[in-house]
């Protein structure tokens, strides 16, 4: 059994991104990327300074701009508007979920799409679903990342994703089928959810809901992404039930300490990549 450790190795890729942004910022300015908060969501607080704590510590400048709760849709698509025209912001995130009076598609889609840094953009997306380049959403890279550091084939296996969410479930899909995999994706309609689960070589759960997954829900040898954040009293937990399973899997990932980090690490790359070519753009 394979503990796919997303601390270790988001921490491995940051040292290297690091390096490339020290070589860079020899000659350049730094990378900079702008956050977006609305409101004092407890998660999106504390993941939020997680991204800040991170993107410094690779030597990419990121700045906060924090909304009071009851902000209108046109406050913040103002400061998007400024923002998209602010020539050193090379990557822009707004941090979901929102305020629910605010209009989520809307507002993801008034960032200059070669600012997108989470890939929500509806272009990025079309991009993604197209097979074209594209910046690719922070979550579903991140965990295709994790299964190229711990060399984990996906060709010819069968990826069963639990959710259809925009920004993990649905994605996920589309890159995992871009690895030669074959797909089926569950959502909350599914009927029989262990009829599909017991089939899977790689399981991807994003749903929302604690230990939803158990051993009765899985094959011996299965490659397991948890994706859930869960509170429960004071404790994270995800949506396997990872004692559970522990020893009936051939590689899985732990909550806290999986999907998270490479999640940071995924929205540091696409930040440095929009800015090479921001930088690069503005050489020619
Ligand atoms: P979401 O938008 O709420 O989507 C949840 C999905 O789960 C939906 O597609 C829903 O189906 C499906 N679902 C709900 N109940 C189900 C059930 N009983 N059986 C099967 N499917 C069910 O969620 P999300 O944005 O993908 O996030 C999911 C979880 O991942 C949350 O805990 C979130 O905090 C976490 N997350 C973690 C990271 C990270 O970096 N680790 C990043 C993003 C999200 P319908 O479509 O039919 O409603």
């Amino acid at each position: 059994m394979t503990l796919l450790d997303g601390k270790q190795t988001a921490k491995t890729l940051n040292t290297a991104l690091k390096l490339k942004i020290t070589e860079d910022t020899k000659y350049l300015r730094a990378p900079h990327l702008a956050i977006i908060l609305v409101g004092n969501h407890p998660a999106s607080l504390s993941y939020i300074k997680g991204k800040l704590k991170a993107a410094e510590s690779v030597g990419i400048k990121a700045t906060l701009h924090h909304l009071e709760e009851h902000v209108t849709t046109d406050i913040v698509y103002e400061l998007i508007q400024t923002l998209n025209k602010e020539s050193d912001v090379d990557g822009m995130i707004l941090q979901l979920p929102l305020p629910k009076h605010l209009d989520e598609a809307y507002l993801t889609s008034a960032i200059d799409v070669n600012k997108d840094a989470d890939g929500f953009h509806v272009l990025n997306q079309g991009l993604l679903y197209q097979g074209k380049e594209s910046i690719k959403p922070a979550t579903p890279y991140g965990m295709t990342l994790l299964l190229q550091a711990y060399n984990i084939d996906v060709l010819g296996k069968h990826a069963v994703i639990i959710g259809r969410s925009n920004i993990v479930g649905f994605p996920i899909a589309r890159l995992l089928m871009d690895l030669g995999a074959t797909i089926t994706i569950c959502h909350s309609k599914t009927k029989d959810l262990a009829y599909h689960t017991t089939q899977a070589d790689i399981l991807v759960v994003s749903v929302g809901k604690p230990h939803l997954i158990n051993k009765n829900h899985i094959k011996k040898d299965v490659v397991i992404l948890d994706v859930g954040i869960n509170k429960v009293g004071d404790k994270l937990v995800g949506d396997v039930n990872f004692d559970d399973v522990y020893d009936l899997t051939s590689a899985i990932t732990p909550v806290p300490g999986g999907v998270g980090p490479m999640t940071i690490h995924a929205l540091l790359l696409n930040t440095y990549h929009l800015y090479e070519k921001h930088v690069k753009m503005k050489s020619k």
